[in-house]
């Protein structure tokens, strides 16, 4: 496998980006060696700039759902982008876009369109604020909310305080309306925000985590943080950036029948362009600027081109035949790599939902954060290697999802598992 290619251009990019990239985790150094310039994508696979092809399971981290450079997408943008590209005034497709979006979601009752899940989060928690008149907002340990200032915050290991800002460039003033709990702790997260309940704005959460890994919540969890949030008049918001259209057409809130009272889009409802958006009581919505005194706004906000490939998407998805495929798929796939694992004699968890799974070298179930961590980082990297060079291309970090799409087919998984079965061997005889 040349790679000549990819480390000029690497090198290159180290000249002009922080780390040669433009966002952390595809610089590889979770699990070492040099990123991949990726110069083509089709379907399930990935060409790099030396020719090399490989199985996709980034999805570009979501919302290549429908597989790459759908012709049907395609098709959308460059139709859509004939007829003019961004207008900074109301436009037609904006429209279809919301009406689906609230179709398959009805806690939607009023939204907004942004270009990023960040910004969706950023908005959705500026109208909690606005509507509660109140400073609070809980989150929880290894859910990741976007690079907003006041959510790059995880407690140290266990400890249930006040936020402590992870990034530098963060002042403790921004932070110190971040409560962080463990997931799937809800007698932690009651005893938390019990003392804050008259200045809790929200509750927020990854209602199916995807970035410490794939992390399922315990039966009650999310049910207990809706009655936490009816108790003290927090609002309930699921950042469903990741798993929205996802793990069911009507995302995680659908598939376990909780209703929260705001909601996050990104990824899946952009196809490939960047879209994010919040949503959902109409009272609360009622706050954001025009209508209301919280200001939100955007250049680029319901972008025409981004709706097209948006829409496209959500066409080919978002229906009950195509999910129940993905989810058989996903199945498959999650099953059979904990089979072949187990025959090699590596320890490991495989949690999946449709369309995401993940895999812990942990001979525990893993449940929050912590579980996470203690994981075997080391073995998740030497794997990586393992297949990647077998022609494999998974997320390069023990903590991120990976992605199955509609356009994986059985000789893609076969070829994954056949893969994954070479790898697990060869760590085996590694490690004695
Ligand atoms: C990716 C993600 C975000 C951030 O979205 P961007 O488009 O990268 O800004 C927010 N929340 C969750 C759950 C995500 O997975």
């Amino acid at each position: 496998m040349a790679l000549k290619q990819s480390e000029k251009l690497f090198a290159a990019a180290k000249q002009l980006f922080p780390g040669g990239v433009n966002s952390p985790v595809r610089a590889f150094q979770s699990v070492g060696g040099h990123p991949l310039f990726i110069s083509r994508a089709s379907g399930a696979y990935l060409t790099d700039v030396d020719g090399n092809n490989y199985i996709d399971y980034v999805g570009s981290w979501g919302p290549m759902i429908a597989g790459h450079a759908h012709p049907k997408v395609v098709e959308a943008i460059q139709d859509t982008a004939a007829q003019g590209t961004s207008f900074g005034a109301p436009s037609p497709l904006e429209v279809q876009m919301a009406k689906q979006l609230m179709r398959h979601l009805p806690s939607l009752q009023r939204l907004r369109l942004v270009n990023s899940g960040t910004e969706a989060v950023m908005g959705a928690l500026r109208a909690a604020r606005g509507f509660t008149g109140r400073p609070k907002i809980l989150k929880f340990a290894g859910c990741y909310h976007g690079h907003a200032d006041y959510l790059l915050v995880k407690a140290g290991s266990g400890a249930l305080t006040h936020g402590r800002p992870d990034s530098l460039g963060v002042p403790e003033s921004l932070v110190e309306h971040t409560l962080v709990a463990p997931y799937n702790d809800l007698a932690a997260t009651e005893k938390l925000a019990r003392p804050h309940r008259k200045d809790l704005a929200a509750v927020i959460v990854e209602p199916i985590v995807g970035n410490m890994g794939c992390v399922l919540p315990k039966p009650g969890f999310l049910e207990g943080l809706r009655k936490l949030c009816d108790a003290t008049g927090a609002l309930l918001v699921f950042d469903e950036v990741m798993t929205g259209f996802r793990v069911h057409p009507g995302g995680a809130q659908d598939l376990f029948g909780i209703r929260p009272d705001l909601t996050t889009l990104g990824k899946v409802i952009g196809g490939g362009l960047p879209v994010g958006a919040y949503g959902g009581r109409a009272d609360v919505m009622k706050c954001v600027s025009p209508e209301g005194g919280v200001y939100q706004a955007g250049t680029l906000s319901g972008n025409p081109v981004a709706m097209a490939a948006g829409l496209a998407t959500l066409k080919l998805i978002s229906t009950p035949k195509a999910h129940a495929k993905l989810l058989h798929k996903t199945e498959r796939l999650a099953k059979g790599i904990a089979e072949v694992a187990q025959r090699a004699r590596c320890r490991v968890q495989v949690p999946y939902a449709c369309g995401m799974l993940s895999l812990f070298f942990s001979g525990r179930p893993v449940e929050n954060l912590d579980d996470a961590m203690a994981s075997q980082g080391a073995l998740f990297r030497r794997f990586f290697h393992e297949m990647l060079a077998r022609g494999v291309y998974l997320p390069p970090s023990p903590y991120e999802a990976w992605f199955v799409s509609l356009a994986h087919g059985e000789n893609e998984i076969a070829k994954t598992l056949r893969a994954a079965k070479d790898s697990f061997l060869t760590l085996a005889k590694e490690n004695g």
